[in-house]
């Protein structure tokens, strides 16, 4: 019998990096470098499995839709996302950071309704919202940091690692939204069809994911 093909979708950089290790404990081994090649659809080891790379806040679309059936997402761009049509089994526990409402620790403003600068629209909207504050959320796709230094926003929600970004810029995290991980996604479609192969995959990179 022979096996149903996969697409897994990833993005360059840092998750592709440390998913590398994950998937290789799933004997799944890319051919090409995708920080070295042009190439959008990468080879694997298996002839079956091919890779696709893709900007990060893609993934979840790609896998929604099955045109991947894998994907690995931060968390953030899951929860900006909405998480429709697929499955989120695993924590990956890589590429972990905050997602955080940053500022002047200086200038604690009480705006009646302040701007908040950010990539996350949807996630910060519903930030507030929940808590029932009213504020007038700006779509920057980049740089976040330097909205509140022009005056272009009171505040920003940005992801925050070592904070030193923040730093250099004479802002500090002032409210935590989430804990950020990335994490396997699965189509759902696909979690019925190709559920033996998929369920193999996943176990393997469970048991690789360390603590
Ligand atoms: P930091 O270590 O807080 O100075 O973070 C450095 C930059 O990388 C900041 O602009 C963050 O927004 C970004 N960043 C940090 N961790 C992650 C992550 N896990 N995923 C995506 N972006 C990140």
């Amino acid at each position: 019998m022979t096996a149903l093909p996969l697409t897994i979708a990833l993005s360059k950089g840092r998750i592709f990096k440390e998913t590398l290790p994950l998937l290789a404990a799933a004997d799944i081994v890319p051919v090409d470098d995708p920080e070295t090649s042009r190439k959008l659809i990468l080879d694997t080891n298996q002839p079956d499995i091919k890779l696709v790379i893709i900007r990060a806040t893609d993934v979840p679309t790609y896998v929604q839709y099955g045109a991947a059936d894998l994907g690995v997402a931060g968390k953030d761009v899951l929860l900006e996302h909405g998480g429709e049509g697929l499955y989120e089994p695993l924590d990956l526990k890589i590429a972990r950071c905050r997602l955080m409402v940053a500022g002047d620790p200086n200038r604690q403003l009480q705006l009646s309704r302040p701007r908040i600068a950010t990539k996350y629209i949807n996630t910060t909207q519903r930030w507030f919202a929940d808590q029932g504050r009213q504020v007038e959320v700006i779509k920057l796709y980049g740089s976040m940091e330097l909205a509140p230094l022009v005056g272009l926003a009171h505040y920003i929600v940005d992801v925050v690692d070592t904070g030193n970004t923040l730093k250099a810029n004479g802002l500090a995290p002032l409210e935590h939204i989430a804990d950020i991980s990335s994490r396997l996604i699965v189509n759902k479609a696909a979690m019925k069809m190709k559920h033996a192969r998929i369920k193999a995959i996943m176990v393997r990179m469970a048991a690789a994911v360390g603590d």
